[in-house]
This record gives structure tokens, C-alpha cells and sequence, in this order.
């Protein structure tokens, strides 16, 4: 039954603005749905949900006289007393949402119970409720959210392109649709499937649907508990060799809620320890239970956050849980075999049966490299008997650890970093329009498939991408053939393309951001000599040209240094000598 709240009870919940974009909207749809005991949403949106968002769910649906009460400030049926805020489990409860969103756009409502002979329809604009009628409608509700903002055109202004605000929809119910695997999603934008999860109740399924099929076979069941307390965590978490350049990828689920949490986060990459390359991160999914009083959710307006009553036991126990199953102990603490594990068996024969058996291999990422030994590699011929100067007075006297260039100018000693300088050398001729946007076709074209968030941006970038010498051909939902790369760029694995792709599309760039400026830094980061990489004395020497030929070269395209300059004064001071005497 729907009431409004007390306003005691009002007061105390965190209060604020929840709709800030279309997102927002389908978060709190969908989440309504959930409460409702959905077992299918289906969401489309037009116009990146700025035009229009239609949420239709199979839930419980509304009573046909509680309708109208839906749409006041603080009406829900999900909570009565201040005793049930402190032990709220629904996802939605301070009954602000529909009001809310009801205020910013026209809503259209369409709702009917089981139980109900009729269907009942209510529509609100801007805030004003028009009187509900019977109508024929299947069981459930449908929302449909028109013109958002259309009343408020400040907020209108900070909305983003259709296809970022269609992006931020798309990672939104990602991370819902695996928070709850017994759930199916469907997102159709413009008519076009986005994503669709099964609703089998398979996590790992929910995983390869919407991170792909290496992803799901990459992944390790988890699981951990602490009886005492009643807590517990399960979920999978990606083998060290599948990584990834943000932590977007760790979806943290606390009941049934997806929150942001650095802390468990945290506690899960300590738990690879140096297995994962630096700036790298796993794909996980936590799903983490735990009795409501060890909890306040009620922290943050969009209930994003969460405070832990004792934050050292979250920690430990994913810690202790991730530790086990990269170490392939998984169900140590917790029953043999749990249904991760027999997801896992299942999955595995599946795409023993479909993978073809060298695709795995390439998705491989290569383990962080050895730590470099700590020697000078001085060239053969010594620095004084080399053949002239390289540029501009600028002279090679070695390559140290493989990854710094060490040159002499005049009175200075240049320690150049020879990815950054050569970064900065292919970047400057790809903006001269010198070289390196030909296509080059790859000696085996590889299917990409990619994550459905990606697959929307990347479709927005086709024609830049396409100028700049790839060649990319749609394979079926979210995939890809691709054909070639830019020439200058190297010919490296399946896994370093999704890398590349990954840096480039992850990001939204900032509004009016040339996305032909970062595309060039991209491909000239990726085609630069590596760290790490010995040099012959040639390749070292031309590099040095390039770069004091280069102007701005001090700098690489994202502005780190690419030079350091010592000079002789300042060894002298350093070795106490005056005067830069000859003893
Ligand atoms: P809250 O979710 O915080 O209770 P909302 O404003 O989001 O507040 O929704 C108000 C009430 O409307 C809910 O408590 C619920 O009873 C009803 N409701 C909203 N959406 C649905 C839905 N999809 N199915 C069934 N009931 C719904
Ligand atoms: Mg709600």
C-alpha cells in the first residue's frame, strides 16, 4: 500500500535531487521495477533518453486507486516507520523518485495488477497530475518519460550528446543487470538492441552477454563468509592475464544494491598483489550480503554510497576471498561446490565447444615485464669516438635500462625518455599529415567483441576511426571484424587493439574536445617505441634526430616530460668540485 511518509521520518532521509540526467531517470525506473518483482525490463530509449525513455516491466503493477499517490513527494509503500529505515532492504523507499521525475518532463504511466480487471492510466506534466482512466494493458507497469527538462532548459544545458547520455544509460544497466542475473534487460535505442541479458539467474552468463565471451571464460568464481556475522561474498573475479585501464570494471553489489566502493575495490586489487601490470585493473563482480545493521545506505541522495559499520571486516573478507580464488582455492570457508563454480564447469563446456582454439591465445595479455636490472648499456663505440653529432648539436651516449636515452649537449647531459620522445615525434607528423594514417590489413583480421557500452561510442566514432586507417566492419551485436590498422601503428594482438580500443572509447571527452586530437595522441602512443625496448645504436641515434628536429619536443602529447636536462655546473656542485677544475 502506498502512504505518504511521516514527516519525522521524511526529514531524516537524505534528501536531494536525484534526476540530473536520463540515466538518472532509468535508474529510478528500473529500480521501481525490481521492488516490483520484475523478472523482465525492457528499456528504450530515443534521442539518448533526452527525447523519450520507456521502462515496461512484469512487476506487481499498482492498484488503481494508489496510482495518483504515486506521483506525490514521499508516497511509497516501502517504508512506514523509522525502525524499517534502519533495516530498509527495497531499493527505492523516500517515495521522491516519480514526483521527482515527474516535475522535469511528461510522464505517461500505464499500470495493472494481476489481480485487476483493468488497466489504469495516469498522465503528469511538469508536476500536474491529469485524472487516471481505465484502460486495457498487459500486467505490469510501463513508464514513459517525454521531453526531459523540457520545463527547465538550465538543466537541459548540462546534458551531454545523445550518444555519451546513451552511454551513461547503457554502463548503468550494465553494472544493474549484474547485480541481478535473474533478471532479464533489454536496451534498445533508436529501435536497435544495445544490450540483453537472459534473466537466467547464470551470473557468469549475465558477464559474457554484456562483457563478451573471453571476458566470461576469463573469469574465476569467488566466494567468502564470515557466519558470525552473517556476512558473505561471492561473485567472479578476472584472471591476472584479462585486465583492464579503469576501475569501472569491478561492479560492487551490496543487497542488492550497486554502489561505488574505492574500499572494496581496494581490497580486491591488493588481493593480485603484483600480479596485474601497474595502472591495470580486473573485471569483477562482488556480490556482497550482509545484515542491514551493519550498514547505512542512506548516506547518498541517488544511494550510490554506502558506510560500513566496520569497514576493516568488509575488507578483509573480499580480500581473503579474492586471495583464495586467484590462488584456485575458491571455495575454502564456504561449501565445496557453489553455484559459481558449477556455472563455471558449465560455461567452460560451452566454449570448449564454440571457441576456436587460437583466439584464446591472443587475448592473453602479456605479464608485466621483469623488472629491468639496473645497468647503464653504453653502446660499443665510446661516446667520444661516436661519428658526430646526431642533431643540433645533440650527441648519443647510450641507452640506460632499456628505456632512457642518454645525450650530450654542449654543456648538458639529456636524459630523454624514449617513449615519450618518440610520441611526441609521431604525433607531430601525424597532425603535419606526414605519415601513418594509410591502412595497413592486418595479416589476420580479428573479431573484437566488444562490451555494448563501447560499441556505442565506437559506432559514433566510425568515420574518424576510418580516416585515420582503420577499417572496421560490423559483425553482429557488439562485434567486429577488423581489417587494418594505421600503417604507423604496430601489428600487435587481439589484446592490445582492445587496449587501444578500450583508452580511446572508455573516456568521454569533455564537451567540444577535437576527438581527432586524441585519436592522433592514441595512435601515436601506441605506435611509439615502448619502454623497455633495447635499441639498436641506429634506431637510437635516428630516434635522437627525430626528436631535436620535432618541435615541442620537450613535452610528449599528453605534456609529461620527455627531457631531462642536467647540466655540468650541476654535477659539479653535487661532486663539491669549483670551478670545473680538471682534478
Ligand atoms: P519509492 O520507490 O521510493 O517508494 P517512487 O516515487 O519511486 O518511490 O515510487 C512511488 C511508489 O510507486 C512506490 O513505492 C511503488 O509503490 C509505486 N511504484 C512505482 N513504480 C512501480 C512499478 N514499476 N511497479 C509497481 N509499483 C511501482
Ligand atoms: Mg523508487
Amino acid at each position: 500500500m502506498i502512504r505518504v511518509l511521516d514527516s519525522r521520518v521524511a526529514e531524516k532521509i537524505a534528501a536531494g535531487e536525484v534526476i540530473e540526467h536520463p540515466a538518472s531517470v532509468v535508474k529510478e525506473l528500473v529500480e521501481n521495477s525490481l521492488d516490483a518483482g520484475a523478472t523482465r525490463i525492457e528499456i528504450s530509449v530515443t534521442g539518448g533518453g533526452k527525447h523519450s525513455i520507456r521502462v515496461t516491466d512484469n512487476g506487481c503493477g499498482i492498484a488503481p486507486d494508489e496510482v495518483e499517490l504515486a506521483f506525490s513527494r514521499f508516497a511509497t509503500s516501502k517504508l512506514s516507520s523509522l525502525e524499517d529505515l534502519e533495516a530498509i532492504i527495497s531499493l527505492g523507499f523516500r517515495g521522491e523518485a516519480l514526483p521527482s521525475i515527474a516535475a522535469v518532463s511528461r510522464v505517461t504511466l500505464t499500470t495493472r495488477r494481476k489481480e485487476d480487471f483493468a488497466g489504469t492510466r495516469i498522465r503528469v506534466e511538469g508536476g500536474a497530475i491529469f485524472p487516471p482512466e481505465a484502460v486495457g494493458a498487459p500486467e505490469g507497469t510501463e513508464v514513459l518519460v517525454e521531453d526531459l527538462f523540457y520545463n527547465t532548459p538550465g538543466r537541459m544545458k548540462f546534458l551531454r550528446g545523445e550518444p555519451q547520455e546513451l552511454a551513461r544509460i547503457s554502463a548503468l544497466l550494465t553494472s544493474l543487470a549484474l547485480a541481478h542475473p535473474g533478471c532479464s534487460f533489454t536496451l534498445a535505442s533508436e529501435g536497435k538492441t544495445v544490450l540483453r541479458t537472459t534473466g537466467d539467474g547464470f551470473l557468469l552468463h549475465a558477464i559474457g552477454a554484456l562483457y563478451g565471451s573471453e571476458a566470461a571464460a576469463a573469469m574465476l568464481p569467488l566466494q567468502g563468509r564470515q557466519p558470525s556475522l552473517g556476512l558473505a561474498v561471492e561473485g567472479y573475479i578476472s584472471a591476472p592475464h584479462f585486465s583492464r585501464a579503469s576501475r569501472r570494471w569491478i561492479t560492487v553489489v551490496v543487497n542488492g544494491r550497486v554502489i561505488q566502493s574505492p574500499l572494496l575495490a581496494g581490497a580486491l586489487e591488493r588481493a593480485y598483489g603484483g600480479m596485474l601490470a601497474r595502472r591495470r585493473h580486473p573485471v569483477a563482480v562482488l556480490i556482497v550480503k550482509a545484515p542491514p545493521k551493519l550498514l547505512d545506505v542512506n548516506v547518498h541522495p541517488a544511494k550510490s554510497e554506502i558506510r560500513f559499520q566496520r569497514p576493516e571486516i568488509f575488507n578483509e573478507l573480499v580480500f581473503r576471498a579474492a586471495r583464495r580464488a586467484l590462488l584456485g582455492r575458491p571455495g575454502a570457508g564456504g561449501p565445496p561446490h557453489g553455484w559459481m563454480e558449477e556455472q563455471q564447469r558449465e560455461w567452460r563446456r560451452q566454449q570448449l565447444q564454440l571457441l576456436d582454439p587460437g583466439r584464446g591465445k591472443e587475448s592473453r595479455e602479456a605479464a608485466p615485464a621483469p623488472a629491468a636490472s639496473f645497468t647503464a648499456a653504453a653502446f660499443s663505440s665510446a661516446p667520444e669516438a661516436s661519428p658526430g653529432d646526431a642533431a643540433g648539436g645533440c650527441r648519443l651516449i647510450g641507452q640506460f635500462l632499456h628505456s632512457y636515452l642518454l645525450a650530450q649537449e654542449g654543456e648538458e647531459l639529456l636524459v630523454i625518455d624514449q617513449h615519450a620522445a618518440h610520441e611526441r615525434v609521431l604525433y607531430h607528423a601525424l597532425r603535419a599529415g606526414e605519415c601513418g594514417l594509410r591502412p595497413a590489413q592486418l595479416t589476420l583480421p580479428l573479431n573484437l567483441e566488444l562490451p555494448p557500452a563501447w560499441s556505442v561510442r565506437l559506432e559514433s566514432l566510425l568515420p574518424l576511426l576510418e580516416e585515420a586507417g582503420f577499417i572496421l566492419e560490423p559483425f553482429g551485436d557488439n562485434s567486429y571484424i577488423l581489417r587494418a590498422i594505421p600503417s604507423l601503428m604496430r601489428e600487435g594482438g587481439a589484446a592490445e587493439i582492445y587496449a587501444f580500443l578500450e583508452d580511446l572509447l572508455q573516456e568521454e571527452p569533455e564537451p567540444g574536445e577535437a576527438m581527432e586530437e586524441r585519436l592522433w595522441q592514441k595512435i601515436a602512443c601506441h605506435g611509439a617505441i615502448k619502454a623497455r625496448q633495447p635499441l639498436s645504436r641506429d634506431e637510437a641515434e635516428q630516434l635522437l634526430r627525430d626528436w631535436a628536429n620535432t618541435p615541442g619536443g620537450a613535452c610528449c602529447p599528453h605534456g609529461r616530460p620527455a627531457v631531462i636536462r642536467i647540466h655540468r655546473a650541476e654535477l659539479d656542485k653535487k661532486f663539491l668540485r669549483k670551478g670545473g677544475g680538471r682534478q
